[in-house]
């Protein structure tokens, strides 16, 4: 049987790049998306060479036509998809919005990226697993959208991240019994662009229970939340 086929989000940088580096070793074919041609370049020439076989196609997550575009082809070409990685996500409440638009816009921007553009990727690519009898989706989300530890601040992306909680609830329960896995992750607090250098852990560290709930074996939990491969609360 040739090997299986991942898609992850956010591919270009911090986390999404070494998931896709870490599925890639493990054999999996792996799409790494972005939304940047570019930077897709140079991110698919290093992967290439370090002898992965990844392969580059454009996504903006936060654009329903490059989503469409990117699902129909994908479905045409290779007729299958195993894994899908949620990876890519914004957090703009930095920007400090005052007035009632402002913070509209930052939630709406932040919402249509972290929890919409994931929403309408399962849509279009959970059928094809549940058709197929196999799927792995990882919704990676954060701490920040738990609703039994919210705290103050950060409204778009917390509730975002709730939202995104959501979908997973929504396509666990739509795909039950069908051999398709759908969970969200917090990677915890790691040193990327997002988080900082001040933050607790390396990109490692925070891809590993991506990776491990990315290459679940038959029979694992779906519709859970983890943080270090553990079961949280909402
Ligand atoms: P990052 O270094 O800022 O990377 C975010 C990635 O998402 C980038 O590749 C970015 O692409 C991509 N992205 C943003 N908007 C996109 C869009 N519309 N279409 C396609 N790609 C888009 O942050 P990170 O820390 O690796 O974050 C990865 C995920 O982990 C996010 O969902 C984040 O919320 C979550 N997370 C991170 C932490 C943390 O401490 N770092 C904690 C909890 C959860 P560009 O390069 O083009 O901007």
């Amino acid at each position: 049987m040739s090997s299986k086929v991942a898609v992850v989000t956010g591919a270009l940088k911090g986390l999404g790049f070494e998931v896709a580096r870490q599925l890639a070793r493990r054999d999996y074919q792996v799409i790494v998306t972005g939304r940047d041609a570019a930077r897709g370049g140079t991110a698919q020439e290093k992967l290439v060479g370090e002898g992965l076989k990844t392969e580059f196609r454009l996504l903006d997550v936060a654009n329903t036509s490059s989503i469409e575009q990117f699902t129909t082809a994908l479905l045409r070409e290779r007729g299958r998809v195993d894994v899908l990685v949620n990876n890519a996500g914004i957090m703009i409440d930095g920007e400090r919005p005052t007035t009632l638009p402002e913070y509209a816009s930052v939630i709406e921007r932040t919402f249509i990226t972290n929890a919409l553009g994931p929403y309408l990727l399962c849509r279009a690519l959970v059928p094809a697993m549940v058709k197929n009898g196999y799927g792995r989706v990882v919704n990676v989300s954060s701490g920040m959208g738990q609703l039994s530890e919210m705290n103050g601040g950060y409204p778009g992306y917390r509730m975002s991240k709730t939202a995104l909680n959501a979908v997973t609830r929504i396509f666990a329960d739509e795909t039950r019994g069908s051999n398709v896995l759908v969970n969200s992750v917090c990677p915890g607090w790691v040193r990327t662009d997002m988080g900082g250098k001040g933050a607790t852990r390396s990109i490692e560290q925070g891809i590993e229970t991506i990776v491990w709930l990315a290459t679940l074996p038959d029979g694992s939990p779906s519709g859970s939340f983890f943080r270090d491969k553990k079961p949280m609360t909402w």
